[in-house]
């Protein structure tokens, strides 16, 4: 801390904010002594999130959603040497399992309507990865910052070539597309419980499929893959990947307040878009016909870098938490030298946006210092 920021209380992008119940569901696996990656908790959970979900998902409870990421390319048989299409505007956990698996990322840019992955660059993408006789054997594509992707597009495109989707709704838990919830559109789905998510275990994650076997299969890779015997044995490699009982205790808390949240974070979206787009130079992302954000964090875009870095500067300098929108895939050092299809979209949001404090537990009154700041800082 600067001498700038000392005595004026700190204000996170994403606080975990408890709903109550959580210490409880805690409690009881102390009193059974369940403290291990199985138990009531961990059942009872993914009977939750399921129920949540809908009717026909199974949920397998992970130690992270990168875990998830992870088990689920494999799951859509995604070897060494494969090519996978990602989403390039995104967090860089979306890519790295294709790296874990010895498989090739090739990273496809956004459109401007949702900011998630383009159809048309997608469908580019498969055609010209055809034509060189490697045909890709994913498509992982994000709902970035809760805005559900072109879910009918994309999928049209899935279908079209024969190629599954692992669906990221890491940050999207609550975010709906024509009534459906996020989490359900691909061959697999992921969820994320990290500490600054809509919802948190602390850290944790979910695979979400319509198929009870591959939850089967989820779980068996997630304990180490041991074959049916009295012994140890192992016909494949596996990993330690289930969720603790202790944090899927916090994850049931958790579910009975999701309701609230996403009220909450579309709250704070409301609030800063009332107060800051009529200053002129600020814009936010409107949710398209039928699309249903759970604004997990809201994003500003200014009109330009020098005022956004001039934004950011100001609320750090007030100790407010604030972050420029992902860096592009195609743009980080390490992922540069793969293949991208890029229209200058991601490029030019990482540009421009900022990720404003987006917690549930932030009052008016926070609020309205964090958009004074900004006021001040562009008049
Ligand atoms: C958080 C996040 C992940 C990874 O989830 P962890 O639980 O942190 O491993 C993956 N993709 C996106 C888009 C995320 O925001």
């Amino acid at each position: 801390m600067d001498a700038k920021t000392i005595g004026k209380v700190k204000i996170w992008l994403s606080a975990p904010h408890m709903g109550g119940l959580e210490q409880h569901y805690v409690q009881e696996a102390f009193e059974t002594n369940w403290i291990a990656p199985l138990g009531a908790n961990v059942t009872g959970f993914e009977q939750k999130l399921a129920d949540f979900l809908n009717e026909n998902s199974f949920v397998a409870a992970l130690s992270s959603g990168t875990a998830a990421i992870h088990l689920g390319l494999k799951l859509l048989g995604v070897k060494r040497g494969d090519a996978v299409l990602c989403q390039s505007f995104t967090f860089s956990a979306s890519a790295n399992p294709i790296e874990y698996l010895g498989a090739t990322p090739i990273f496809i840019d956004s459109e401007s309507d949702t900011w998630n992955m383009s159809p048309q660059l997608l469908e580019e993408a498969i055609v010209a990865s055809i034509a060189e006789g490697k045909k890709p054997k994913a498509i992982i594509a994000v709902h970035l910052y809760g805005m559900p992707y072109k879910v009918q597009e994309i999928k049209n495109i899935s279908e079209k070539y024969d190629i599954p989707i692992l669906e990221d709704s890491a940050e999207a838990l609550g975010s709906t597309y024509h009534g459906v919830k996020c989490g359900t559109f691909g061959d697999i789905g992921i969820l994320s419980f990290n500490g600054n998510k809509i919802i948190t275990t602390s850290g944790g994650g979910a695979l979400v499929t319509k198929d009870p076997e591959i939850k089967e299969k989820a779980i068996f890779l997630a304990t180490q893959a041991r074959d049916k015997a009295p012994h140890y044995q192992h016909s494949v490699i596996g990993h330690n990947y289930r969720m603790s009982n202790i944090l899927a205790g916090i994850g049931r808390g958790q579910m009975e307040v999701l309701e609230d949240r996403v009220i909450a974070r579309r709250n704070n979206y409301q609030f800063y878009k009332e107060h800051l787009q009529h200053l002129g130079g600020i814009e936010f992302l409107e949710e398209p016909e039928g699309f249903f954000s759970n604004r997990w964090l809201t994003c500003m875009l200014s009109e330009s870098y020098e005022m956004r870095e001039a934004i950011r500067i100001s609320l750090s300098e007030e100790n407010v938490e604030c972050r420029p929108l992902w860096k592009p895939m195609h743009r980080q050092p390490v992922f540069e030298q793969f293949k991208s299809h890029v229209n200058g979209v991601s490029e030019n949001l990482f540009e421009r946006g900022l990720c404003l404090p987006s917690g549930t537990d932030l009052s008016e009154k926070v609020l309205s210092r964090i958009t004074n700041i900004i006021t001040k800082t562009i008049s």
